[in-house]
C-alpha cells in the first residue's frame, strides 16, 4: 500500500477523513511547522508549563491494621477492668514505594495540592496495567470528572479511533493517564491547564505508575504533558518538540497533539499521522 493509501486509510479510521487531493493527484501542501510559533500558538489550550525546581513528593498515610488486643494482654498490663482498645499504627508511605492498590487509594484521598477542592473524582487513569503503550494528558475536563475516567466525551473517542487505527484499544496493551488527576479549572469553572504546583505535587503518583506499568513508548499528548515530563523550560517551542524520540526514564516518548486541539484543528491531522508513525516504527525497532 502506497503511503498516500496508508494515510487516508488512518484518517478514516480515526474519523478525520476524507484525505482531499488535488487535482493533479498530489496530496496538499503539508502545513510546514512553524519554528517560530510560539508553544501558545502552536498548541491549544495555551499554557504555562511548569519546570518543577523540587518536585514535592506527595505523602499517602496507610493506616496499618490494627491488631485487636486479647484479655491476656490487657491482664498482663495490670489492669483487668480496662478497655480494650486497638492502638492504631500509622505508616507513611511516599509513592515512589506504593503498590498499586496503596497508590489508587492515595490518589482518592489526596489533598496534596489546592485541586482537591474542586474535584468531583479523582481520575487515576486507565487500561492495562503491563501496556507497552502508555498515553500522557494534561488533566481531567468536566467530563472526566464526572466519570473518573480519563478522555471520555468527543476528545476520548477520538483517542480510542486513533489507538484502533495503530491497532490498539483502550485496556488492551494500551494505558491511560494524566499529567494531574483532578480537574483544574478557573474562576469560572472552565477548564485550564494545571499550575506549576499542582503539576510538581501530582507527579509523583504518575511517576510511579510509570515505574509499575514499565511500558515500552510514553506518548505524550501535549505541551503539558511533554514539557512536564521531559522537565524542559516552558518556553520550548513545540516545534522543536515533534519529530523528535525523547527519551524519558530510559524510554522513548513521542510529543504529538492532545486529541481536544486536533478535534478543533484538523487541518494538524496530518502532522498526528505523523508523530504517530514516528512513534509505531520507534517502537518496532525497541529491543524488548
Ligand atoms: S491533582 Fe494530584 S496532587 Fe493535587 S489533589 Fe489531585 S491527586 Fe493530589
Amino acid at each position: 500500500m502506497s503511503e498516500l493509501s496508508r494515510r487516508g486509510v488512518f484518517l478514516d479510521e480515526i474519523g478525520l477523513g476524507p484525505l482531499w487531493l488535488r487535482r493533479d493527484g498530489g496530496l496538499p501542501e503539508a502545513e510546514p511547522i512553524d519554528a517560530d510559533a510560539t508553544p501558545q500558538q502552536a498548541f491549544a489550550p495555551a499554557i504555562e508549563i511548569p519546570v518543577a525546581e523540587s518536585p514535592v513528593e506527595a505523602e499517602a498515610v496507610v493506616q496499618a491494621q490494627s491488631v485487636p488486643l486479647n484479655n491476656a494482654a490487657v491482664s498482663a498490663w495490670g489492669d483487668d477492668d480496662a478497655p480494650v482498645t486497638s492502638p492504631v499504627t500509622t505508616t507513611t508511605v511516599l509513592p515512589a514505594a506504593m503498590d498499586w492498590r496503596q497508590l489508587q487509594k492515595a490518589v482518592a484521598g489526596c489533598t496534596a495540592c489546592g485541586l482537591c477542592r474542586g474535584r468531583k473524582n479523582t481520575v487515576f487513569g486507565v487500561g492495562d496495567n503491563k501496556a507497552k503503550w502508555l498515553f500522557i494528558g494534561e488533566g481531567p475536563g468536566r467530563n472526566e470528572d464526572i466519570q473518573g475516567e480519563p478522555f471520555v466525551g468527543p476528545a476520548g473517542k477520538l483517542l480510542d479511533n486513533i489507538l484502533l487505527a495503530m491497532g490498539l484499544k483502550r485496556g488492551e496493551n494500551a494505558y491511560i493517564a494524566n499529567i494531574v488527576k483532578c480537574r483544574p479549572t478557573d474562576g469560572t469553572g472552565r477548564d485550564r491547564p494545571p499550575a506549576a504546583d499542582e503539576v510538581a505535587a501530582c507527579l509523583p503518583y504518575l511517576q510511579r505508575q510509570i515505574e509499575l506499568i514499565q511500558p515500552t513508548i510514553l506518548v505524550a499528548l501535549g505541551k503539558t504533558a511533554a514539557l512536564s515530563l521531559l522537565g524542559l523550560d516552558p518556553a520550548t517551542p513545540v516545534s522543536k518538540l515533534r519529530g523528535t524520540v525523547h527519551r524519558y526514564a530510559d524510554r522513548p516518548l513521542v510529543v504529538t497533539y492532545h486529541p481536544a486541539y486536533l478535534l478543533r484543528q484538523l487541518a494538524d491531522k496530518g502532522k498526528v499521522w505523523s508523530d504517530l508513525c514516528l512513534a509505531m516504527s520507534t517502537y518496532a525497532n525497541v529491543d524488548r
